[in-house]
């Protein structure tokens, strides 16, 4: 049976490109504006389901009622996949929409999530924004949107996609280039004609299974999921169960049901096929739990969670100039927001050290850690981070097991042979390789997670920041052996300086190497085979400088590549094995020395 008063859908977007204008203005056409509701939270701020009410406005998913159906927008993840997140989230919705700016055109970032809604069989609306751009080439755009979608081995239905044109900004949507400009009907239009309502048995027993967690510090744990068969009401009794852990049958009654309403959550007391809830008051409330009836307690199958297979350590700053760049540098801090992110990101685990100076955080490759680093930094964090070491196992034979990840490459022709070369020479294996539109190649390697730690700044410099890299985890596979990087040259000397961590310029000529740590420390090199000894220079800095840059580019570079502290045996070894370095040049305060 089909809800016909409901439409579920994702919208998506590359930033920028408009997506929260777009929502705003549709919530603002029907009703809801997001300036009144900041008025409304401060009044009502004394009771603590309005306190709840006024922090959903950071929840992701909004609700738009257009002639009197209830479209549920949901946010989708902006980048590759963590732990099958995307997949999660597009199965709450029965289409998508697919934003893209008039001037930009598509852009290849938005392909892994688009890539993942082809698949998934979902009918897509294109979504040509910012029109009134006096640059805008909506034609073209629409042109290379169709490449993609071919490119994306979309089908027949998927590529006769519904087109709308609109300026978010300026408040329309119109079907054709030369229509009047008015207002966002003909997306609305577009929406209830073009993505099916939602299918379901509303006299099967109920279940519901959660996909996305919100936490709320009053309430605790949220579950957000789709009503998939039956009703949810308050009172009932249910069972949690979940398809991957049969051990798992939780008794709980069902006290608090939420629906999405304009940006708020707002209580229902049943809720029925096809709704979008939330579901608060079951504390260990899990990704991929089913709520059932008790007479049919039946999990929702789901892709199942990879665990972690990358690690860094997080070391708290307890040099002299801690706190000199961000508000929270204590354990006490980095501990608290470690534990909050628990409670939303399943992918993720954090061991805290003994004496509290560092934490241990696993999760999903090293991207899905760099976006943690990155926004724990901008929200003030202050701490250092280790390079990521990926998590080996053991099958039963007691065999070596790795983590392999799927590379999925678009570059400019130009420099597909380098990107190849490299990848090679870490363990990585072509699986497909074809040619994209706007002369770009799409190339897709199967390769180690450790042969991605440190890749993607090398990349970016083998691409000219051209390329785009998406990763997404594969599976544990046997050891495919050591990786051995060029030879770089060999030490020449060591002076103890303030150096605490090191960095390794230009992987072809020279490169610098900073050891040591605390009082001792020891500045070192080692120069490429063909540096001439008027091209040594020391570095010496503190780590501080090197984690706490905050220039943009450059940032991103060092997150990508978080220095290392080695002690001097290390470090030894480390010449030894000629093991690959790699940090911006940017970051280094530069003290010119020459050592003998
Ligand atoms: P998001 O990152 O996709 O959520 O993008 P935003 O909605 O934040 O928009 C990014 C920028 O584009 C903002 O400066 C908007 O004002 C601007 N923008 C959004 N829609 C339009 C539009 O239709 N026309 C123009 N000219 N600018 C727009």
């Amino acid at each position: 049976k089909q809800r016909e008063d409901i439409r579920n859908i994702a919208i998506i977007a590359h930033v920028d490109h408009g997506k929260t204008t777009l929502v705003d203005e549709l919530l603002k056409q029907s009703g809801v504006f997001r300036e009144n509701q900041e008025v409304r939270e401060r009044v009502m701020d004394s009771n603590d389901i309005e306190r709840e009410r006024g922090i959903t406005i950071l929840s992701k998913n909004t609700a738009v009622t257009y002639k009197n159906t209830k479209i549920n927008i949901i946010d989708t993840p902006g980048h590759a996949d963590f732990g099958g997140e995307v997949e999660r989230v597009l199965k709450m919705v029965n289409g998508v929409v697919l934003v893209v700016d008039a001037f930009e055109g598509a852009m290849p970032q938005t392909k892994f999530v688009l890539r993942k809604a082809l698949e998934l069989g979902l009918p897509v609306i294109v979504c040509v924004n910012k029109i009134d751009r006096p640059e805008a080439r909506p034609t073209e755009v629409i042109d290379e949107i169709l490449e993609l979608f071919i490119d994306l081995d979309a089908d027949d239905e998927q590529i006769e996609f519904p087109l709308v044109y609109a300026s978010a900004k300026s408040g329309y949507a119109i079907v054709e280039l030369e229509d009047d400009h008015k207002n966002m009907k003909p997306l609305f239009e577009a929406i209830l004609e073009h993505i099916p309502a939602p299918v379901g048995d509303p006299d099967a027993a109920c279940q519901v299974m959660i996909s996305t967690i919100d936490y709320n510090e009053y309430v605790g744990r949220i579950g957000v999921g789709k009503v998939d068969n039956g009703v949810i009401k308050v009172g009932m009794d249910a069972v949690v169960v979940n398809a991957h852990d049969p051990e798992r049958v939780e008794k709980v009654r069902i006290n608090k049901l939420y629906e999405f309403d304009g940006l708020d959550k707002v209580d229902v007391k049943e809720a029925s096929i096809g709704s979008i809830v939330a579901i608060s008051g079951i504390a260990d409330i899990s990704i991929g739990d089913t709520i059932a009836s008790p007479e049919n307690p039946q999990a929702i199958p789901f892709q199942k969670i990879s665990e972690p297979t990358i690690a860094m350590q997080f070391l708290v700053n307890d040099s002299p100039f801690a706190g000199l760049e961000g508000k929270f540098v204590t354990s006490r801090h980095i501990r608290e927001r470690l534990f909050r992110e628990l409670n939303t990101d399943v992918s993720l685990r954090v061991e805290e050290s003994e004496n509290g100076d560092s934490f241990k955080v696993s999760g999903r490759g090293e991207l899905h850690l760099s976006v943690l680093i990155e926004n724990m930094r901008r929200e003030g964090y202050e701490f250092a981070v280790s390079k990521a070491e990926v998590l080996y196992r053991r099958d039963e034979n007691d065999k070596l097991l790795e983590p392999m990840e799927v590379a999925y490459i678009d570059v400019p022709d130009e420099f597909t042979g380098a990107v190849i070369e490299k990848l090679s020479m870490r363990k990585g294996e072509l699986r497909n390789m074809s040619a994209s539109n706007g002369g770009y190649t799409r190339i897709e390697f199967a390769i180690p997670a450790r042969g991605l730690i440190g890749y993607r700044g090398e990349f970016l410099t083998d691409t000219k920041g051209n390329g785009i890299i998406n990763t997404a985890y594969e599976g544990y596979a046997p050891y495919k052996g050591d990786i051995s990087y060029r030879k770089l040259g060999s030490l020449i000397a060591f002076e103890t300086g303030e150096a605490v961590t090191y960095g390794l310029f230009s992987a072809q000529e020279r490169g610098v190497l900073f050891i040591g740590a605390g009082e001792k420390v020891y500045a070192g090199m080692i120069i490429g085979e063909n540096a001439k000894a008027e091209d040594i220079e020391v570095n010496v800095c503190k780590t501080k400088h090197l984690t706490n840059t905050r220039s943009s580019g450059a940032d991103d570079a060092l997150r990508l590549s978080p220095p290392k502290i080695l002690s001097l045996e290390e470090a030894l070894d480390f010449i030894e094995t000629d093991e690959l370095l790699e940090v911006t040049p940017t970051h280094l305060r530069i003290r010119k020395k020459i050592l003998d």
